[in-house]
């Protein structure tokens, strides 16, 4: 019996072992979703009241806005810093900034990273940018097989331009991306730079129907910037960090999803953050928009939907941005926090939360990422000396072919 049990378990195990092994994702209308995870039609506008993630099937004219991050430089778990992704029924995926913290959000997503490759910056703030490095190799890891690209803003000066800030960055991380060389695909290890005129109103990118458009922003320095993504007759609007200007005014006027930062007060700021009056009133007031500036700047956009990002959702200060915020502006509004998701078609807006699993696995990479082209696995790079430190008869032998 003992036997026949113990047999049943291996047998058991095995089985598990073998399809962990070998999970690939499924493809859904070229979506990569985790294996045996059917995403559902969703029917006359009947959504779950929480967001799963790839549990349902965006519709063909369907945009979904899901809020990454929603937080600050300096750390909280309950908000990473700003990144909003955007996935269009088409199939594209498209990043608007990835401050630090944000890639960790992505792995509870448990996104198709093959689709992540395309990251458009605001401003290089570490709240805005902070983890392009991570999603470069992360993403590089859990299957995507063709470069990074990111899109970003001229400085006043070219080393402080995005170019100069990713040329830095694939200098900075020589020793991480050089050791994987051979074993990934060659072309995921890139990270290529299109930097623009921060100066200048125009389309950047333009392909597969999807329209970006970049604008100046006000926040600091020269090389700030905000954007709006036009598809499919659907509109939406990222603003980067500034103060309300004439520029977002122009370019947000109408459009179906405007983002924009919405500020603690300078009193918050000083409660939370220990500031003096002055510091706190510069960082609030002078170079972010505060809560009623947001919405008289809402009320002159009058979008299909505002959203308000840029503050740690805690109750006590939520409650009151939303109370400044509703003394100018009466407009549908979204308080966002992080994972807060907008499903939006032309005659429907659905707001809600996207709950994750803490322990969600990658999906696992893809036959095309298996069959990309890469390099003879990189060798002499380290000394004779350190190499002959190891200790012998360690490590099992492979039991498969590694020819
Ligand atoms: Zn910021
Ligand atoms: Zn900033």
């Amino acid at each position: 019996m003992k036997g026949i049990l113990a047999t049943l378990i291996t047998v058991v195990l095995s089985g598990v072992l073998c399809g962990a092994t070998f999970a690939k994702p499924d493809n859904v209308e070229g979506v990569n979703v985790p294996q045996g995870r059917i995403p559902q039609e969703i029917k006359d506008n009947k959504y779950p009241r929480t967001y799963y993630p790839n549990t349902e099937r965006l519709a063909k004219d369907e945009m979904r806005i899901t809020a990454i991050g929603t937080g600050m430089p300096n750390q909280s778990p309950s908000n990473v810093a700003a990144s909003f992704l955007v996935e269009l029924g088409n199939g594209d995926a498209f990043l608007f900034d990835l401050g630090t913290g944000a890639t960790d959000r992505l792995a509870g997503l448990e996104v198709d990273y093959s689709k992540l490759d395309k990251v458009f910056a605001s401003h290089l703030h570490t709240d805005h940018v902070g983890d392009v490095a991570s999603l470069w190799v992360s993403g590089w890891l859990n299957g995507r097989y063709t470069p990074l690209h990111v899109y970003g803003p001229s400085g006043a000066t070219p080393e402080l331009g995005s170019k100069a800030h990713i040329d830095h960055l694939r200098d900075a991380w020589a020793w991480d991306v050089t050791s994987r060389a051979g074993t990934l695909p060659n072309k995921g290890g890139e990270i290529v730079a299109h930097e623009f005129d921060f100066s200048k109103t125009a389309v950047i990118y333009d392909k597969n129907g999807v329209k970006i458009k970049t604008f100046p922003a006000i926040h600091i320095r020269d090389g700030s910037v905000s954007y709006r993504l036009d598809w499919n007759g659907l509109s939406f609007v990222f603003g980067g960090d500034s103060v309300p200007n004439k520029w977002f005014a122009k370019e947000a006027k109408g459009a179906d999803v405007v983002v924009h930062e919405c500020f603690f007060t300078p009193e918050q700021w000083m409660t939370i953050a220990g500031f003096p009056y002055k510091e706190a009133y510069w960082v609030t007031s002078q170079i972010h928009t505060p809560a009623e500036a947001f919405g008289k700047l809402m009320s002159m956009v009058e979008p299909r939907m505002a959203v308000a990002y840029h503050y740690w959702n805690h109750r006590d200060i939520e409650l009151e941005i939303f109370e400044r915020v509703r003394k100018t502006y009466d407009g549908p509004l979204t308080m966002s926090d992080d994972l807060t998701v907008l499903n939006v078609t032309k005659d429907h807006i659905e707001v809600r939360e996207v709950t994750f699993n803490h322990e969600s696995w990658p999906m696992g990479t893809s036959k095309e990422w298996d069959t990309a082209p890469r390099s003879e696995p990189a060798t002499g790079l380290m000394s004779d000396w350190l190499n002959k430190g190891k200790l012998e008869g360690m490590v099992p032998a492979p039991t498969q072919s590694i020819e």
